[in-house]
């Protein structure tokens, strides 16, 4: 494996190896100068590393001539939130997402809340590989300022924003399951804020996983048992940023991490109608859902920051990724899967129906998920399937996508990590299956 990612997403390493405080002090110089010397809010997860290189972050900061805000751990979404709240110059965001506990990761903030746009990223990496960053003279260093309201802003902003006093008197009872992440800190609170009787797995913030932080059915086999178990409405999963949000319904049954986004559109789309916004490979079901409310989707790359962008040009009115992560624009444009948690509660809530009532409503789609690691080159492999599948349409927005008559599959480097990533979709499990492997055969 790489040991250091440096890419559009933000800069990504193994702790100790790619990802040194060294690599870290400098990008965050790099980014204090980028901002010129503005005042930048930084938050971290909950990794064991977060302290090392959340003082990395700090000197690099201030070296530049930055006034530093420090939010201390929370998720991501808070802190994208805190930002627009603080009107700052922008953010740090130090954490590893959806990645294994020995990787970390820096995640560079815009003054809108919004991450670096493409062009922006690219210029950081020049001030970096470059390294001709402008350092400041004593008299210029400015201080590090704790702010702990981060948290307590972002449940306002949610509580203001959904029916809350409905959804308090379904007296819900819940099941999150954090993975010792940032959302340990926030969403049973949330939660409980709600009213619900909240059963906490896995939410001490320590930074020790006990599963795998990616927000998958095979990461969560505790929470679907233990909402079985104590009979619970509903159970919710985040990633170690709690920017995704995977649900489970009251049978036990983990629902595929696109069902989130589907969901979350109806329960918008059915109070307000207009644009949904998601990227390239995200399941078409999300199109039949919208269809029913007369609706349009429209597609962007892969990544937070093309789906959030397009969203507030386009004025959509939600929008997200089939990851689990859904935009909310009323809170703020970034995936945000702690907002989601309400914005279930509340359509479970004004619907009167069971998850899996409101599961069973979406249209039947099979996906397969599978990475690879590389063994040619990204240009070989789509030269070898635009040659093979000549007589198909393809979608070149991000990586390939070839659009079969019964389905599709997609085909794309993982920004986030060493592998390739390939998506099959279609109606049911037996073309999906045969898709998909008509084009791994090619591989
Ligand atoms: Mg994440």
């Amino acid at each position: 494996m790489t040991a250091l990612m440096i890419s559009p997403s933000g800069v990504r390493g193994i702790v100790g190896q790619g990802l040194t405080p060294e690599v870290v002090v400098r990008f965050a110089a790099s980014f204090g100068y980028w901002s010129g010397g503005g005042t930048v809010a930084v938050g971290s997860d909950t990794r064991t590393s977060r302290e090392m290189f959340k003082h990395a972050v700090l000197a690099g900061l201030l070296s530049t001539g930055c006034q530093v805000i420090d939010v201390e751990i929370c998720p991501t979404p808070t802190l994208q939130f805190m930002i627009e709240e603080l009107q700052v110059d922008g953010g740090i965001m130090i954490s590893g997402s959806h990645n294994p506990a020995e990787w970390n990761a820096l995640k560079f903030i815009r003054s809108d809340g919004l991450f670096l746009y493409p062009d922006q990223i690219e210029k950081l990496i020049s001030l970096y590989d470059k390294n001709v960053i402008k350092r400041q003279t004593w008299r210029d260093i400015k201080t590090v300022q704790k702010d702990a309201s981060a948290i307590s802003r972002h449940l306002k902003k949610i509580l203001d924003t959904f029916a809350y006093q409905e959804i308090a008197r379904r007296k819900f009872k819940v099941v999150i399951d954090a993975c010792n992440g940032a959302g340990s800190l926030v969403s049973p609170l949330l939660l409980r804020q709600l009213n619900c009787e909240v059963v906490e797995i896995n939410c001490t913030p320590n930074g020790f996983f006990p599963h795998p932080p990616e927000p998958i059915a095979a990461n969560l086999t505790e929470l679907a048992e233990t909402v079985k178990l104590c009979g619970a409405d509903v159970g919710f999963a985040h990633d170690a940023d709690a920017d995704r949000l995977v649900i489970v319904s009251e049978t036990g049954e983990i629902l595929p991490e696109d069902y989130t986004l589907l969901l979350a559109a109806e329960a918008t789309l059915r109070k307000r109608r207009g644009l949904i916004v998601t990227n390239v490979c995200t399941t078409n079901a999300l199109e039949e859902v919208a269809a029913r409310f007369a609706c349009p989707v429209k597609r962007t790359k892969v990544g937070d920051v093309y789906v959030s962008r397009c969203m507030r040009e386009e004025g959509a009115v939600v929008g997200g990724e089939g990851n689990g992560g859904v935009i909310i624009p009323e809170i703020h444009y970034g995936r945000d899967g702690i907002a989601a948690i309400a914005l279930i509660l509340e359509y479970l809530t004004e619907e009167n129906k069971s998850v899996s009532q409101l599961a069973s409503r979406l249209p039947p789609r099979w996906t397969i998920k599978e990475k690879l690691s590389l063994k040619q080159s990204f240009s070989d492999i789509r030269k070898k399937l635009q040659e093979e599948f000549a007589d198909y349409e393809f979608d070149l927005i991000d990586g390939i996508k070839i659009i079969f008559p019964k389905g599709w599959v997609h085909l794309r480097l993982s920004r986030t990590e060493p592998v390739l990533r390939i998506i099959s979709e279609a109606k049911n499990e037996g073309t999906a299956t045969i898709l998909h492997q008509r084009v791994l055969s090619l591989l």
